[in-house]
């Protein structure tokens, strides 16, 4: 199989293969690695990924970007590993909760949030690749609470690499914090700052902005702008459609862009999809962007779904990429534009092309709360608040064809405060959930300040 290339979506930067791009995260330029032409599956290939296993639709999705990087065998042997831990056999399974409408519950993994489909992939991956290069690598990742626990879940333990992980110092639940800071292993590094998740994510883009420093340590991002991710996410996409045999509706609880561009992403390889529902809570950057035409950044809200607590979804550029036409300079002036004024106004021919795949629907915290208590008394159904984030756009959204499928994202006994708060009943911790809430915790706390956090990471990493 020939090697795939892949381009930054602002174009200044070298076209690379897929390992560079899973070992780079980042484009040299500030933009996002893209696959130079999307792979492309029939009609019959995908109809015929109905009833094979999950592992196997994950073989054909991501051998097709993986090129020559990876052989056959490696590549399964490491799908088969990543996804030998999940509680569920399906991996993603269906769960039907009303007429044409479904959960597609993406939360078995290790750490009971979808961040680990596509983390445990990556993490064998990445350890392959190092290890094939020769070095070491410094992964930095800021989480607004899940990608933290599932890259430490990944990554935690293996040889040549060490883990930063930077989260908003209380506004992750005490669940998703004990899973990041209880890790047995010496190469997992917390540290809360006092700030937002938006503060932690800028500093690591001034850490990769730093590009001496970045190089020195060999810094790393496995956050959702690794493109790596999106190749692993769109897999969910492809089994739920051919499961169910239509075009659905996905409705997709949205922060950082990167989940519902997987979406995209399956779109553009061949798979039909009826529409793209983002799904926001009260932090509705990417909801204005749709309903307005005006992306723009608005003071951090608080909610009950902590980790979508975010104001500027990076992997938007992707689709403002495609929504270009892969016009690299607007891509790039676009952003520019964004950084410079915390607002970009969409041009028509650039909103129009989002509107053909895209719709929005921002839902409170009484809202959540409603869906929560709702869906438990008529179905006794308990979901998690982000997942009832979607469930409420569904609600509130009229004629969404049909069926429709609602991207679940989280055990429910991830955020027991917001369960409990909207039922009454705290849901029951499952066994490795338990296990951490009795562990002693290891976390630094610091001011959101780059110049600080880049300081001790020197400092942990001296031999
Ligand atoms: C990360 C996360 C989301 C948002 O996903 P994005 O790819 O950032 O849009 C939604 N729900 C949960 C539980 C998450 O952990």
């Amino acid at each position: 199989m020939g090697g795939r290339a892949f381009i930054s979506t602002r174009g200044r930067a070298p076209a690379c293969g897929f390992a560079d791009v899973l070992l780079a995260g980042l484009a040299p330029d500030g933009g996002l690695y893209m696959p130079a032409a999307w792979p492309h599956f029939s009609k019959a290939e995908i109809t015929a990924f109905a009833g094979k296993p999950y592992q196997d639709v994950a073989f054909e999705v991501l051998s097709q970007f993986a090129g020559a990087d990876f052989t056959d065998a490696e590549l399964k042997e490491d799908i088969a590993a990543a996804y030998c831990g999940f509680e569920h056999a399906a991996i993603a399974p269906l769960r039907p909760i009303g007429p044409d409408q479904f959960l597609l519950e993406l939360f078995h993994g290790p750490t009971f949030a979808f961040k680990d489909i596509a983390l445990q992939i990556l993490g064998r991956l990445f350890a392959r690749a190092l290890k094939r290069r020769g070095g070491r690598a410094t992964i930095v990742a800021a989480t607004s609470g899940d990608t933290g626990s599932a890259a430490i879940a990944a990554l935690g333990g293996l040889p040549n690499i060490d883990v930063f992980v930077l989260h908003p110092k209380g506004r992750v639940s005490e669940v998703q914090r004990r899973q990041m800071t209880t890790s047995p292993h010496g190469n997992v590094h917390n540290i809360a700052i006092e700030g937002s998740f938006d503060d932690a994510q800028h500093i690591v883009k001034s850490l990769f902005a730093d590009t001496d420093f970045a190089s020195a340590i060999s810094l790393t991002a496995v956050n959702s702008i690794n493109f790596v991710r999106i190749a692993a996410q769109c897999v969910y996409y492809f089994t739920a459609a051919a499961t169910l045999k239509a075009a659905p509706t996905f409705v997709v609880p949205t922060g950082n862009f990167g989940d519902i561009f997987a979406g995209e992403a399956a779109g553009r390889m061949g798979l039909d999809i009826a529409r793209l529902v983002i799904a926001t809570n009260a932090n509705d950057i990417m909801a204005r962007a749709l309903n307005t035409g005006v992306y723009e950044a608005g003071a951090a809200h608080h909610t009950i779904s902590p980790s979508m607590d975010i104001q500027v979804a990076s992997n938007f550029e992707r689709a403002l990429f495609e929504a270009s036409g892969r016009d690299a300079g607007w891509t790039a002036s676009a952003m520019a534009t964004f950084a410079r004024d915390r607002k970009l106004v969409l041009p028509d021919n650039i909103r129009r092309a989002l509107e053909a795949r895209y719709a929005a629907s921002a839902s409170n915290d009484d809202e959540t709360l409603a869906v929560i208590r709702d869906l438990s008394r008529e179905q006794g159904i308990v979901i998690d608040p982000h997942t009832a984030v979607a469930v409420a756009a569904a609600r509130k959204m009229k004629n969404l064809a049909a069926p429709v499928v609602i991207l679940s994202t989280a055990h429910p006994a991830k955020f027991g405060d917001a369960v409990t708060r909207a039922t009454g009943t705290a849901p029951t911790l499952p066994s490795p959930l338990a296990a951490v809430m009795n562990v002693p915790e290891k976390l630094d706390v610091m001011a959101a300040d780059a110049a600080l956090i880049k300081g001790f990471i020197s400092s942990r990493l001296k031999p």
